[in-house]
């Protein structure tokens, strides 16, 4: 059954350490991540769309056609003339990472201001991922017209997925945080919460308590993402479900682990797998990718098969 995907957010540049004070650029954000694996997942009869804003800048045209390499479609991705995309840069010392932003700015930050271009490209699919990150970058009108999109489409009967990630730095403060979070949740058919941040900001005192929290919210499906104890399933009315990780060996570069997990697990349910297989596929997948460095790891990287020619 072919469907269409439609994944809204922030891609940034990424500049990487290469040698020294040389630098490697990339693309990466949580959403855009999603859309990758979701598109390495699904078979060729499902499209998946990225919804962003860039500029009208040579970074943002090397931008679009990074994306369309990767096999997800531009087509609802608004330019905007005198913005930019946001970028980060990601520090290596003494084998640990930090990263440094450029994004208060960022085109990205206007890709909810065309409410009739969001609603459009919303109504035109059959599932939607969105993010806490996706919320935090929008000023308070252009959330609420997301807001409006998403509960609209999960009133059409839609799959409308969120993943909290909380990122505090990104909010102005906590308690709004919190609010702003509940109420993207509150808009979902499925909510894809990692544990710790949920513990961490919600106050959660164990995984049931972040299923409860959601369910309590009106969300059908929740999954709890426990790095490498696992993931529960909380699926309609059945029983919490706890699902343990893959093993893996040596962790190389944990970016993207859930962002991989989410796109995985999406692309399975949506075309029919029990929720339970979907897990341990997207654990499989996600622990592949940890073991690679980068956001984006191929898909002849993955042990995944080449794709089927349509
Ligand atoms: P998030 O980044 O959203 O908090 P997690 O860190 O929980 O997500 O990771 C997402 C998924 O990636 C986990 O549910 C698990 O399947 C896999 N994963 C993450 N860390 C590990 C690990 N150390 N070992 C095995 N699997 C892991």
């Amino acid at each position: 059954m072919a469907g269409r995907l439609l994944s809204i957010g922030e891609c940034m540049v990424e500049l990487m350490q290469a040698e020294g004070d040389l630098m490697r650029k990339g693309y990466a954000g949580d959403t855009f991540n999603t859309a990758y694996y979701a598109r390495m997942v699904l078979p060729s009869d499902w499209q998946v769309d990225y919804v962003t804003a860039v500029g009208t800048d040579v970074v943002s045209d090397e931008m679009l056609a990074f994306i369309r390499s990767t096999g997800v479609g531009t087509q609802w991705i608004r330019r905007i003339e005198g913005r930019t995309p946001g970028l980060y840069m990601i520090h290596l010392k003494n084998g640990e990472r930090s990263f440094s932003y450029w994004r208060s700015a960022s085109a990205a930050r206007l890709l909810a201001d065309d409410a009739d271009a969001l609603r459009s490209a919303v109504e035109a699919s059959d599932v939607v991922v969105f993010t806490g990150i996706t919320l935090a970058i929008l000023a308070a009108g252009a959330a609420e017209t997301l807001l409006a999109e998403m509960r609209r489409a999960k009133a059409a009967g839609k799959t409308v997925a969120f993943d909290p990630n909380i990122r505090p730095r990104l909010w102005d403060d906590p308690a709004h945080m919190r609010a702003a979070i509940t109420e993207g949740a509150r808009a979902a058919t499925l909510v894809l919460p990692g544990f710790d941040d949920e513990a961490a900001h919600f106050g959660d005192a164990d995984v049931e308590a972040t299923v409860a929290r959601y369910r309590g919210l009106g969300v059908r499906d929740v999954v709890v993402k426990d790095g490498a104890k696992g993931v529960t399933l909380a699926i309609g009315d059945a029983a919490p479900l706890l699902l343990p990780a893959e093993p893996v060996e040596t962790v190389v570069d944990t970016t993207s682990a859930g962002d991989s997990f989410n796109g995985a697990f999406l692309a399975r349910l949506v075309t029919g797998a029990p929720p339970a297989e979907a897990a341990a596929f997207a654990a499989r997948l996600a622990a592949a990718v940890i073991g690679h460095h980068g956001a984006l790891v191929g898909r002849d990287r993955l042990g995944l098969p080449d794709r089927p020619a349509p």
